[in-house]
């Protein structure tokens, strides 16, 4: 076993990340899990109940990820479980088309007004990725213009100076990606409508399409400012590109429409992922029918996947839209503003510069007191006090996304016993925080 460089370690969590490590590269399956930008071992999790996890240690944490957002009703949901249940028992998978994945489907369109057509993937990435696809096809044209901090997977084309993981481990960009691939991708300062005008006009009739993070929470929570994606939008429809808004995030959990229910901007592309696949593998693209009619088998863009539209998926994703009612987003809002007003109450209190910036019911803290607005602003925080209190929210039982560079996500299922051991753990995180050095 590797030495613990933190007292309160978990043996058991570092013996199986020492057994990963042996087998797959990292110790994870996905870069982030690893702990890398906060240090120590991360935690092996073996069950997950309301708003708590609990590692192979046997210790309980408030879990303030989610899975990085698809828990918005907390783990485990008892209505959730009884649909995948029944799903289950009558078989995982077909290969042919079934019912529940017409009903997903139906769903979204009915709650996403611009949403007239939707096809089902099993991720994220293939979400953007066809969906940058099926707009080169569509446009006949090749180039993508995508904003710095805004992660969309790990899509080949779009990998450049991306959020998330990629933010975290301040690649650039990554081997194994063609300067061919990249030569495609025009990256730009979010919130900066300038520039993406210069772009368009240095790029004539070149530009297939903008995709943006709907309201960005990849480099840590940057919402739009007044005016940007309308603006994005018009730029788009009077260049003929399409406007490409991410919604893999935001998409049913910024509001009952995510953020486009929000700000009420038209896109002609939408994607989505994590909430609408109920913890499970389930995404999805769509938008305007003129457009997705250019998809395989109804037009000539090929697109296809062996899991799209798998029926204990659908039947996850389609349990957890039904229980998302109005008073669902209310009581999801509170609990987020709550600990907003606790951390700020916190840290002010130890004198930490901070700001605490928010996206309906996603938020980050991140640790300047100036307000964040792109990439560059993101990256001049103070991370060396993010790790300190990560650690001390850690020790206390309170888990945080391991990374400065993420969004917080919160569920239905936070009460006010969560909310009570996320207060009484951050006024020692504040100090610590306080006490941090570089
Ligand atoms: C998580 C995320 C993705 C990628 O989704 P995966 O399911 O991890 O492939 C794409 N876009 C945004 C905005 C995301 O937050």
């Amino acid at each position: 076993m590797s030495e613990l460089a933190y007292p309160y370690e978990a043996p058991a969590s570092q013996a199986l990340f020492d057994r990963a490590a042996a087998v797959t590269p990292g110790g994870v399956n996905s870069p982030v899990r690893a702990f890398r930008a906060v240090g120590g071992t991360p935690r092996f999790m073996v069950s997950g109940t309301g708003p708590y996890l609990t590692d192979a240690d046997g210790r309980e944490y408030v879990d303030l990820v989610c899975s990085w957002g698809p828990m918005i009703l907390g783990h485990a949901h008892p209505e959730v479980i009884a649909a995948v249940q029944e799903a289950v028992a009558r078989g995982t998978s077909f290969g042919t088309p079934a019912e529940g994945e017409v009903a997903l489907a139906e769903a979204m369109v009915e709650r996403v007004a611009p949403l007239e057509e939707v096809r089902l993937v099993s991720s994220g990435t293939e979400a953007t990725m066809s969906a940058i696809r099926l707009a080169r096809g569509f446009t006949r044209r090749t180039k993508v213009i995508k904003f710095a901090g805004c992660y969309h997977g790990h899509v080949d084309s779009l990998l450049a100076a991306a959020g998330s993981g990629v933010a975290t481990f301040a690649l650039p960009d990554t081997p194994g990606v063609t300067g061919a691939q990249a030569s495609d991708t025009i990256v730009l300062p979010y919130n900066d409508l300038e520039a993406v005008h210069a772009a368009f006009a240095a790029h004539p009739g070149e530009i297939a399409c903008v995709i943006t993070e709907a309201s960005p929470g990849n480099m840590g929570v940057v919402p739009p400012l007044p005016g940007f994606n309308q603006g994005l939008k018009d730029a788009c429809a009077a260049n003929g590109a399409l406007f490409v808004s991410d919604e893999v995030m935001t998409g049913f959990r910024t509001s009952r429409a995510g953020w486009y229910g929000v700000e009420g901007v038209v896109p002609d592309l939408m994607t989505f992922g994590k909430v609408m696949g109920g913890g499970f593998p389930a995404a999805a693209f769509g938008g305007r029918a003129d457009v997705m009619a250019h998809l395989a088998p109804a037009g000539p863009v090929y697109q296809a996947g062996t899991l799209s539209g798998n029926p204990v998926a659908t039947a996850a994703g389609l349990a957890q839209l039904r229980l998302l009612d109005d008073a669902a987003y209310e009581t999801v809002d509170a609990v987020s503003a709550r600990i907003q007003s606790l951390v700020t109450e916190a840290l002010a209190k130890e004198g930490v510069a901070h700001t605490v910036q928010t996206a309906s019911n996603m938020f980050s803290v991140f640790f300047t007191d100036r307000p964040v607005r792109n990439y560059e602003d993101a990256k001049a925080q103070e991370s060396f006090r993010f790790t300190a209190f990560f650690h001390s929210l850690l020790s206390n039982g309170v888990y945080l996304p391991p990374s400065s560079f993420e969004s917080w996500f919160v569920s239905t299922a936070h009460d006010e016993r969560a909310v009570q051991r996320i207060a009484d753990a951050l006024p020692a995180a504040a100090r610590a925080a306080a006490e941090a050095t570089a």
